[in-house]
């Protein structure tokens, strides 16, 4: 297939090599990054666009998204589709496939979960919103940088599934930490903790694959100085986009608003910037009540 790849960077660059690497004909668009081996060098968006059967898009937020989204549309040939993998706001989501579809494009929101250790292993998890046919059109794509695809429903309901599942893991590892700082003061062998807990019904994903707390269960970011892994700044920025998500459809997250809360200082006040987001229990454990 020929594919534009636009936003290069820490996941955009393994996926792209993914896709060089089975076969398909790839050219990038980055405005710093450089160009994995394999994918041609567009001197634009708009170029990277032109002639491809699928643009994937995999940039910082849902501004720049629309900014290049209104780059490429008109650059596109009619029938392609513009598949969005970074993590936006549901509404960008949704103007953006608007616009593609007005134009006579198929159109995706589809982002990721896994990493850039699953961007790179080609085991992510595709979560895609928008028309059947884009799906089926991009399925092979995702199954070369992915290892599995959930088409969720209409144009947004991708971002809707990611956001979702990322305030639950907000909030199940701030719960996971404050735990395991109240073991501590009460004198709760962390390994016995995790022990009872992993195989009770506090288990979790964040305690059982991705434990918080160094030594303690399979290796973890907290076992490499809590270095990331999924830093504590992109976990700020998804709660703070299922914030927005829950203001615009009325919904009560009490929980998810907390974590936001809770993840700002960490992130802004508290030296969590470039730690992974598990590193939050080493804050709880210098903190006392009230
Ligand atoms: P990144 O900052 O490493 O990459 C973004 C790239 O976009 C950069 O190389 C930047 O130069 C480029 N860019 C910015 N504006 C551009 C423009 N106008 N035109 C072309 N390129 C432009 O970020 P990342 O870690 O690769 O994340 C990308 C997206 O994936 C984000 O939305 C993020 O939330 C999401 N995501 C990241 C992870 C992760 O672990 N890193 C996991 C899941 C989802």
């Amino acid at each position: 297939m020929k594919i534009g790849f636009i936003g290069l960077g820490n996941m955009g660059a393994p996926m792209a090599a993914n896709l060089v690497k089975a076969g398909h004909e790839v050219t990038g668009f980055d405005t710093a990054a450089p160009m994995p081996e394999g994918v041609a060098k567009a001197g634009s968006a708009a170029e990277a666009a032109t002639g491809a059967e699928v643009v994937i898009t995999m940039l910082p937020n849902g501004s720049i998204l629309r900014a290049v989204a209104a780059e490429v549309i008109p650059a596109m040939t009619s029938g392609a589709v513009l598949c969005d993998c970074s993590t936006v706001d549901v509404e960008s989501a949704r103007a953006v496939a608007a616009d593609a579809r007005a134009a006579g494009m198929g159109a995706l929101d589809a982002p990721v979960s896994g990493g850039v250790g699953g961007a790179s292993a080609g085991t992510l998890t595709f979560m895609a919103g928008g028309d059947a046919a884009s799906f089926e059109t991009v399925r092979p794509l995702f199954e070369i940088m992915g290892q599995k695809a959930v088409h969720c429903g209409d144009a947004g309901a991708g971002q809707a599934a990611k956001i979702c599942n990322n305030m639950i893991l907000g909030v199940t590892m701030i719960a996971t930490c404050e735990a395991f700082a109240l073991a501590d003061k009460l004198g709760l062998d962390r390994q016995k903790m995790f022990d009872v807990v992993s195989t009770s019904s506090g288990y979790s994903w964040t305690m059982n694959a991705y434990c918080p707390a160094p030594g303690v269960g399979p290796k973890s970011p907290a076992d490499n100085g809590y270095k990331p892994g999924f830093a504590a700044e992109l976990m700020l920025k998804d709660l703070r986009l299922s914030q927005q998500a829950a203001g615009g459809a009325d919904a009560d997250t009490p929980m998810g608003q907390l974590a936001t809360r809770l993840y700002e200082s960490f992130v802004e006040s508290e030296g969590g910037r470039g730690m992974d987001f598990s590193a939050i229990l080493p804050r709880f454990e210098k903190r006392h009540r009230g």
